[in-house]
């Protein structure tokens, strides 16, 4: 495998590292090959200029800069661990794969591409599926782990990239029988900042299963501009998850039905301290 610096935004196929935190595990269990990788860090805009966020910010520089609204800040804060936020970007954040157990352990499901092309199951839904999505289950299960992803969506965030804008929320789709993909990246593109819209508050609250170092069981954001409030979630849905119905519309799977409870208990909690500040 060949490692080299990017020079400019064309990375002619090789595949963008930056912290690697993410990549690095993925090339190493042989669920992403790659023949070229390319460390973006020179080309990817870092570092935080009032509401644009460089894709290339760590999440340590996002959580403790005054700046950043409460929400993010918090999402960041709550993230991985100390040493990762040091080294994990904005950017990876927003493009890390699915945490399904069955997905890192290479199980053939509907997600993971073999030499036979993807697989026609989804072993969660039979199988363990604890952590797994209330909404939107029926293909693919996974919940999407980013905390960060969710409160950039609640806040509205818009992305800029080497090819075109697009809201956060975009970024993602679910993935189906004719197009497996969780996000709309297109080969080559690379993220490149965030831009926040002006809000007057926000929060975010996640459950783990430990108080540190957890992926979230459920997060919640919630973000108030001019009496309007969004709201979204993570670990919910195979993507970060806006919530425009009610929680009476999840479909959860036979053993996690408690991830609606909590957030039921989450989506309250929020949108009263907004509405309380
Ligand atoms: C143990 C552990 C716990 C974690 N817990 C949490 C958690 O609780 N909540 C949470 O939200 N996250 C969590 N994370 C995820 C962590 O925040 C990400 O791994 C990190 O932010 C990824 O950033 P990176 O720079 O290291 O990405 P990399 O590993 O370098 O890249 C990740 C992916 O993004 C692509 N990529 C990176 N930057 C760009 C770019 N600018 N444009 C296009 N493609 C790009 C890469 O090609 C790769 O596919 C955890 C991770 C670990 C390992
Ligand atoms: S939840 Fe998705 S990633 Fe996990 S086994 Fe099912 S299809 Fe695969």
């Amino acid at each position: 495998m060949e490692l080299r610096r990017a020079s400019s935004l064309e990375l002619d196929g090789g595949t963008p590292l930056h912290g690697g935190t993410e990549l690095v595990p993925l090339l190493r269990s042989g669920i992403v090959q790659a023949e070229t990788l390319v460390d973006i860090r020179g080309v990817v805009p870092r570092g935080i200029d009032g509401s644009t966020i460089g894709a290339g910010a760590t999440l340590a520089e996002l959580e403790c800069d005054p700046q950043i609204p409460d929400a993010l800040r918090e999402a960041c804060r709550l993230a991985a661990s100390p040493q990762l936020r040091n080294v994990g970007s904005l950017g990876g954040n927003l493009l890390q794969s699915t945490r399904c157990w069955y997905w890192r352990l290479k199980w053939p499901c509907r997600l993971h591409r073999t030499s036979d092309g993807f697989g026609e199951e989804c072993f969660a839904q039979e199988g363990e599926h604890r952590e797994h999505a209330i909404f939107e289950n029926g293909f693919c299960a996974s919940a999407h782990p980013s905390d960060v992803a969710a409160a950039l969506v609640a806040l509205g965030a818009t992305l800029r990239t080497n090819r075109r804008e697009l809201p956060v929320a975009d970024l993602y789709r679910l993935p189906s029988e004719d197009d497996r993909r969780t996000t709309t990246l297109e080969p080559g593109e690379l993220l490149l900042s965030v831009e926040l819209p002006q809000t007057d508050r926000s929060v975010y609250l996640k459950a783990m299963d430990r108080k540190s170092w957890g992926f979230p069981l459920v997060g919640v954001a919630a973000a108030r501009t001019e009496g309007e409030t969004r709201v979204a979630l993570a670990g919910v849905a195979p993507i970060p998850w806006l919530l425009e119905g009610s929680l009476d519309d999840a479909t959860p799977l036979p053993r996690n039905a408690y991830k609606v409870d909590v957030a039921r208990a989450l989506v309250k909690r929020a949108v009263s301290s907004l509405e309380a500040s």
